[in-house]
């Protein structure tokens, strides 16, 4: 094996081609252009063992994210554990309503609902640093993880463990709330495929009908909300758009907007409280 080269073994490996060249980019500790530059170079045994030991793992179906370590979200290198939600591309688009909700605001006040790596909290953070930030989580290990992204990036949040508002940080008053909660069917079969399986099941599913954190979410909102934007944005499954605007409806809320992510799936839903003392007009 000592003559092994990348080349060899990347056509070797049965794994798509891409994830064993990100298997050796980590173990190399190399950038991608490396890779392209030195694919006929021999490599020493040593490093091939810590490969196949990567590429085994892989093969029987853990994430890359938690092979690697990290996964990547609004440009970001987050830390990622198997006690956190492997962040997702659709969550993106849940930031990015999230920030834009917030133009205009000083200094806003946001609250970020089961938190899991902290990508929702930090990256509006970063995006605002004049913003106060807070996270819960009823997951230790998943607030560990997030406090850890925070200090790498640099960016201010605040943290708490409890269940949804239920904790130091819940009983607060915010300008924004913005939840990705667990909204998978306790039925539904994706959670015994691909990377589910892996990740904690507390993060994807409610163990119920997979609207019951989101009602929770929608139904204390009024309590921590406030100021003249007042809104709550929420993530929700595929098919959950209409249960979710009219929990909405039935919870006060106003200006119920939805809006769709890169699979043109109507993902996340919003909507303000309209207050006597904040009275603001607003555009539909
Ligand atoms: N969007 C994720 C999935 O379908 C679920 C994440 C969640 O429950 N918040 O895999």
């Amino acid at each position: 094996m000592a003559d092994a080269t990348l080349k060899s073994s990347l056509q070797a490996c049965p794994l798509p081609r891409l994830e064993a060249a990100m298997l050796w980019q980590h173990v190399l500790g190399v950038p991608r252009s490396w890779l392209l530059a030195h694919d006929t170079d021999p490599l020493p045994a040593v490093r091939h063992a810590a490969f196949d030991a990567l590429a085994a793992r892989r093969l029987q179906g853990e994430p890359m994210a938690y092979i690697l370590g990290a996964r990547e979200f609004m440009g970001h290198r987050f830390t990622v554990t198997p006690d956190v939600l492997i962040p997702r591309p659709e969550t993106e688009l849940l930031v990015e309503q999230a920030i834009a909700a917030l133009a205009g605001l000083d200094a806003p006040r946001v609250l970020d609902l089961g938190t899991g790596s902290g990508v929702v909290a930090i990256c509006i953070a970063l995006a605002r640093p004049d913003a106060q930030v807070a996270a819960t989580d009823d997951s230790e290990a998943a607030l560990a993880v997030a406090a850890g992204n925070a200090a790498a990036l640099g960016a201010r949040v605040q943290f708490a463990c409890g269940n949804w508002y239920d904790t130091r940080l819940g009983r607060c008053k915010y300008d924004l709330v913005v939840s990705n909660p667990p909204y998978i069917h306790a039925q539904d079969a994706h959670l015994g495929q691909g990377d589910l399986r892996f990740e904690p099941s507390g993060a994807l599913t409610d163990h119920a009908d997979g609207l019951s954190a989101l009602r929770l979410i929608v139904e204390g909102a009024r309590h921590c909300l406030t100021g003249p934007l007042a809104a709550l944005y929420v993530e929700h499954g595929w098919d959950q758009v209409e249960a979710v605007r009219v929990m909405l409806q039935h919870n006060d809320f106003e200006g119920i907007a939805s809006f769709r992510d890169l699979a043109n799936i109507e993902r996340v839903t919003s909507g303000y409280l309209q207050f006597s003392n904040f009275p603001v007009s607003r555009t539909p």
